[in-house]
């Protein structure tokens, strides 16, 4: 899958020796991700749930396996070892795609400590911008980038303080702005992006086919036997019990393989599905089917933009994260200084510039004064959560939402 190359925004510092103030970066990274081997292993915050559906796939696959091994003195000889094989290999294909999609990095795009150099500060401010009451920053919410002949708007990303390459979003549950992203699957408890899409499409494939597999099986077991049917049911319980969970889980893993298929030819995100649904924009990525296919299967392998193993400077991550909580706190605390203020005052370090030259003042007025009786929110100044709500399923209309408000609050927040 082609990923665009976006080169304005510098990652964070980086640093090859190791002194002892030095952390690894998935020591400080402030996505939610949890990491294991040494940052070499990168998973969602919800990664519990891939025991879950371990459970949900490998319990039903293995007592179907345990079943055929039990009665392959009764089979044919070949018949009964080729099922046997069938359903292991079926089962292992399912859970090392479902293990290999939870565990990698699924293209997170690194984050920025200070705003890129396109922020321009129209005029030099006092460092004592409590005193100061007219705004001077103007920042520019998106920009247009050119894409197969298409100008295609990105987004900067309050959280991760970059534009987002196209195709890029935020991850509210991860938070973590995530190449072409797909969406957040809460059964592999990891983002669905770039780097993980091919292994999450041969994950939802395979558990269809394993599913229709083990029903398929199943029943025949049930025919095969001498016998009336009913009465064969009620002795084998444990194959109509199969035929029953396949048969439901078969609507749920066969209806994400046949709309991903599409996505597929179509070059797609389930993002990009829901969000441009009705729109009726042209999808400037669609090449044409075999293009899209090839494209998305056969095109070399994204590398990762992050080295979670990466030796950082921690006080570059500190400093950020005080003046994110700085900045929420601050508002609500109508304006008065915080203690956090004093703790960087002291430490000697300089705010990041978007902080020293907001308006306060008009950050609180929005607030407090909503357009039509809603409160404006400005994701400028609220935890990361609340900047994208996008979460699978239909919370689309947020975003939706923030494009329209973002202008007006910035305009009113950041602007003069
Ligand atoms: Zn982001
Ligand atoms: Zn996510």
């Amino acid at each position: 899958m082609g990923g665009q190359k976006f080169s304005d925004f510098a990652p964070p510092s980086k640093c090859t020796d190791r002194p002892s103030a030095k952390k690894r970066l998935y020591q400080v990274w402030r996505g939610r991700n949890k990491f294991l081997c040494g940052g070499r292993l990168v998973f969602g915050p919800d990664a519990g749930s891939v025991l879950l559906s371990t459970v949900l796939i490998g319990g039903p696959a293995l007592t179907f396996c345990i079943k055929m091994l039990l009665r392959i003195s009764e089979l044919d000889f070949l018949y009964g070892r080729i099922v046997l094989a069938g359903g292991f290999i079926l089962t292992f294909l399912a859970l090392s795609f479902l293990y290999m999609t939870a565990a990698r990095n699924p293209g997170i795009v690194p984050r920025n400590n200070r705003p890129p150099v396109d922020f321009e500060v129209e005029s030099v401010r006092s460092l004592d911008w409590a005193s100061c009451g007219t705004p001077s920053f103007k920042i520019p919410r998106t920009k247009d980038v050119i894409v197969n002949g298409h100008t295609v708007k990105v987004k900067f990303c309050d959280t991760c303080l970059l534009y987002r390459p196209p195709r890029a979003s935020h991850c509210s549950v991860c938070n973590n702005c995530v190449q072409r992203f797909d969406h957040h699957c809460p059964w592999v408890g990891q983002c669905i992006g770039v780097r993980n899409y091919r292994t999450f499409f041969c994950f939802v494939t395979t558990s269809t086919v394993l599913c229709i597999y083990v029903f398929t099986f199943s029943l025949l077991n049930l025919l095969e036997k001498p016998g009336p049917l009913w009465r064969n049911m009620s002795d084998d319980t444990v194959s109509v019990s199969l035929i029953v969970y396949c048969f439901i889980s078969v609507w749920f893993v066969g209806g994400l393989s046949v709309f991903h298929s599409y996505l597929v030819s179509t070059n797609q995100t389930t993002y990009e599905n829901f969000r441009y649904r009705y729109d009726r924009k042209e999808n400037p990525y669609n090449r044409g089917i075999g293009q899209n296919i090839k494209e998305i299967f056969f095109s070399k392998p994204v590398v990762t933009r992050i080295n979670f193993r990466e030796w950082v400077n921690e006080a570059d991550f500190h400093v950020q994260s005080i003046s994110r909580k700085f900045s929420a706190d601050f508002i609500g605390t109508n304006g008065k200084l915080d203690l956090e203020l004093g703790v960087i005052g002291k430490d000697g370090k300089p705010f990041p510039g978007i902080l020293q030259n907001l308006d306060y003042k008009g950050i609180e007025e929005s607030l407090k004064k909503p357009k039509g009786g809603k409160v404006i929110v400005d994701p400028f100044v609220l935890p990361s959560d609340q900047d994208d709500k996008y979460t699978t399923g239909d919370s689309f209309t947020d975003e939706d939402r923030s494009e329209f408000s973002s202008e007006r609050t910035s305009s009113a927040v950041l602007g003069r």
